[in-house]
């Protein structure tokens, strides 16, 4: 079987993947702070890391993917001072949201999606470890991790004491030891979400939730560890050294592996450009949206930054058309065991095992597609078949075989073909994007009667629209 290889952050190479335990790999990815939608940088790691753990499950016997919840966080508790909703209505809404998102992205859900607030004793219980190992101490209400008791502190980032102190902003505040020390625990006020703990009513800090939620749920050593780049330094570099501390001798993630930026329009995504946008946004383009984003994202190497335009989008839109348009032919169905398409889709799929080379893999995507095409409607592309440098001579519906079976570890394809061609208009999405389209309409003849019914109905499915300059967008209560 081909070798799996991964570039390790770590260690800045690319290395061959050997799992803790063959019989059962297991990675942590860090999950979404549930106070707003999510946005398009934040579906990036989600989509990478479902490739991986759909490759995964194909090689090994057991896989178990744990991606977190964060649940507690000062962003949250200032969204609900903002606004005036209960903490733990905006986080029961936006973990909805979030979990609708992913889904239209074709996410497959973790194994195991465990809430920091679930897991407030794991992370007491490290916080005291740290402290008897003499790697954090408590002070005004406060548990800070000292950085200087832990050696290896900055090799995971590469980054040198000064550009670590710059790149976490950190407080100065007079309870730390050292300009570095961050939190592990800190008091809360009576306004603030809080647990008992042996240094007072308090919360934990973000670093020690991933810390705990891993061991919790992989042990204190596991195969991988994802995420954005930008979470590289301090969230990773802080979670690493938590849990090296807490547990002497376990190296925590044996491989870490961090996707590339998003950027929108070539610049960094931010609200004060303009250029914000969220997955939701994607989503109201149309039911092919939620696939056709995919796509543009594994179109790009998962450590490359990527450029979201609208262009692009459409591209992608427009290749998922060309492949289910092979896909809705009559065409024969191979056997299950037909050697023919599993060599053709295994052959497809190898350049996953490269550090998960999707986009050399969706390109031999469209030469399967292209195969087809030569057995069904005749003729021949020697371009291809030169490419592939196979002497694959396959029937009507083996390579169309091969397409669905390769394209589904990647996530992609597997809306019904005779469906996509109709536009896809099925689900309940379409739905409710129809009635908001009837309602436009209705606004547009200025029949205000007709539209305020068609928003008084969808109000009573417990959707909620938004009106913004030119365009409306809805969410679920
Ligand atoms: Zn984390």
């Amino acid at each position: 079987m081909t070798e799996l290889a991964f570039h390790n952050s770590a260690t800045r190479r690319r290395e061959i993947f050997v799992p803790i335990d063959a019989q059962h790999v297991r990675l942590y990815v860090c999950g979404p702070t549930v106070y707003d939608l999510a946005h398009l940088g934040n579906a990036r790691p989600v989509v990478v890391f479902d490739v991986l753990t759909r490759l995964l499950r194909r090689r090994f016997p057991r896989v178990t993917y744990v991606r977190n919840i964060t649940d507690v966080d000062d962003k949250i508790n200032a969204r609900s001072r903002e606004s005036g909703e209960p903490i733990g209505a905006i986080t029961a809404r936006t973990t909805a949201d979030f979990h609708r998102d992913m889904e239209a992205l074709g996410c497959l859900p973790p194994d195991e999606e465990p809430r920091a607030t679930d897991n407030i004793a794991p992370m007491v219980e490290m916080i005291e470890k740290l402290i008897a190992n003499g790697n954090a101490y408590a002070a005004e209400g406060h548990v800070l991790f000292s950085v200087p008791s832990y050696a290896d502190y900055g090799k995971l980032s590469g980054r040198t004491p000064d550009e670590m102190l710059a790149g976490a902003r950190v407080d100065v505040a007079p309870y730390k030891r050292d300009p570095g020390d961050f939190v592990l625990w800190k008091p809360s006020d009576d306004g603030m979400p809080g647990w008992d703990s042996p240094w007072g009513r308090g919360r934990p800090g973000w670093h020690i939730e991933c810390s705990a939620m891993s061991w919790r749920y992989l042990g204190a050593e596991f195969d991988i560890h994802g995420g954005g780049h930008d979470l590289i330094f301090p969230h990773h570099e802080n979670e690493l050294a938590q849990s090296a501390c807490a547990f002497p001798g376990s190296r925590f993630a044996r491989y870490w592996l961090h996707n590339g930026m998003l950027l929108v329009d070539g610049e960094k995504m931010s609200k004060s450009v303009g250029n914000f946008l969220t997955v939701r946004d994607i989503l109201g383009r149309g039911a092919w949206a939620g696939e056709a984003f995919r796509l543009l994202l594994l179109k790009t190497h998962y450590r490359a930054a990527i450029d979201y335009t609208v262009e692009r989008l459409d591209e992608a839109h427009t290749e998922l058309d060309d492949f289910y348009a092979v896909l809705a032919r009559d065409l024969p169905e191979p056997d299950a065991d037909d050697a023919l398409v599993a060599e053709m889709a295994e052959w497809a799929l190898e350049p996953l095992h490269d550090d998960l080379n999707t986009a050399l893999a969706i390109a031999r995507l469209r030469d399967l597609r292209t195969l087809e095409n030569v057995a069904t409607v005749g003729g021949s592309d020697t371009a291809v078949l030169h490419r592939i440098g196979k002497a694959w001579e396959p029937e009507s519906g083996q390579a169309a075989a091969a397409l669905r079976q390769a394209a589904a570890v990647l996530g992609l394809l597997g809306s019904d073909p005779r469906t996509w061609r109709q536009g896809g208009q099925s689900d309940e999405v379409a739905a409710i994007e129809a009635a908001i389209a009837a309602r436009l309409a209705a606004r547009a003849a200025k029949n205000w009667a007709e539209a305020d019914r068609i928003r008084g109905e969808l109000s009573a499915q417990g959707i909620v629209l938004e009106d913004t300059a030119g365009a409306t967008s809805w969410r679920r209560v």
